[in-house]
């Protein structure tokens, strides 16, 4: 391999207009999205680490892949919370856009729960109020995520979540408005979202709040099914149901019922939410490292 190409030159323009040339250099492979790899870079000369989300520019040649990537960079550019993925900056050469993000060295919620098979509530209550404290600024900031789940929510280092990937993402111009594009991940797309008679809003991020909870919880999606179709027609029913090997508390329970409401008017608030007695039992300041690798053993 050309060691060359692990060194990735950035030119600036300071403001008195004089350029000069920034260093990275491309280190471990961190995963794969849509059209982006994901590694780490670390800046030569102050040594900082950050993921950088790097798109090749063939992958941008149509229309509609040029704006998707342009409406990320705008809106994910625009938020700044404890709870989301720290945005740095982004620049490009000649041959890729790249988006430089703080790095989550502890991986997703995904890598998280194929390792751990389910997590015990007391470690979804930790979660669900992070990822309802990021979800409570991206809507003030009239931000739709409208991608939520266990592979855009990041662990960082100290434990705390980051929610991440606004390649979905719709910024409102007013409260009112309906969005119209069909888009989500098919396990936790909302009913709405496929109906799409009436557009949808806001309240697809709590459904798939819902779903995420759920899914902790037991251990697999609740309309998960062999394909998309059949899922699709299991949120449609709203058919899914609490399995009798998995231990699940009535707050879990009836929390996953109140959010996984088919009728998006009648769905909690995340205000409903927070004040829910499932999320009102104790919670960790924080949790044990410990908790990314093995099960904690029963007490
Ligand atoms: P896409 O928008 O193309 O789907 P993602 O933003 O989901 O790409 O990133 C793809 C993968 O890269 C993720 O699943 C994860 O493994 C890794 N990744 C993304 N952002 C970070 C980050 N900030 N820190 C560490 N790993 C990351």
């Amino acid at each position: 391999m050309d060691s060359r190409s692990n060194y990735i030159q950035e030119k600036i323009k300071s403001s008195s207009g004089e350029a000069y040339i920034r260093k990275w250099v491309k280190g471990n492979f961190l995963g794969k999205g849509g059209f982006a790899k994901v590694y780490e870079f670390m800046n030569t000369e102050t040594r900082e680490t950050f993921a950088a989300k790097v798109i090749p520019k063939e992958s941008l040649l149509k229309k509609r892949a040029k704006q998707k990537l342009i409406s990320e960079i705008k809106i994910h550019k625009s938020v700044k919370h404890k709870h989301v993925v720290g945005f740095e900056h982004y620049f490009e050469d000649s041959s890729c856009v790249y988006i430089l993000l703080n790095l989550c060295p502890n991986q997703s919620l995904n890598e998280l729960l194929k390792r751990r098979k389910r997590l015990h509530e007391i470690e979804v209550r930790y979660y669900t109020l992070q990822i309802v404290s990021a979800l409570e600024y991206l809507h003030k900031n009239r931000v739709i995520h409208r991608d939520l789940k266990l592979g855009n929510l990041f662990i960082n280092e100290d434990m705390d979540l980051k929610l991440g990937d606004f390649g979905l993402a719709a910024k409102l111009d007013f409260d009112g408005e309906r969005k119209r594009t069909i888009c989500g991940t098919p396990n936790y797309i909302a009913p709405e979202v496929l109906e799409g008679r009436n557009g949808h809003s806001y309240e697809v991020d709590i459904w798939s709040l819902g779903v995420i909870i759920y899914t902790l919880i037991v251990g697999k999606p609740p309309f998960e099914t062999s394909n998309v179709k059949s899922t699709y027609d299991k949120i449609r029913k709203n058919s899914y149901y609490f399995p009798e090997h998995v231990s699940i508390s009535k707050e879990a329970k009836s929390l996953i019922k109140l959010v996984l409401n088919s009728n998006p008017t009648k769905r909690p608030t995340l205000e409903d939410i927070k004040d829910h007695q499932f999320l009102v039992l104790p919670s960790p300041p924080t949790l044990h490292p410990s908790l990314l690798a093995c099960p904690p053993t029963k007490t």
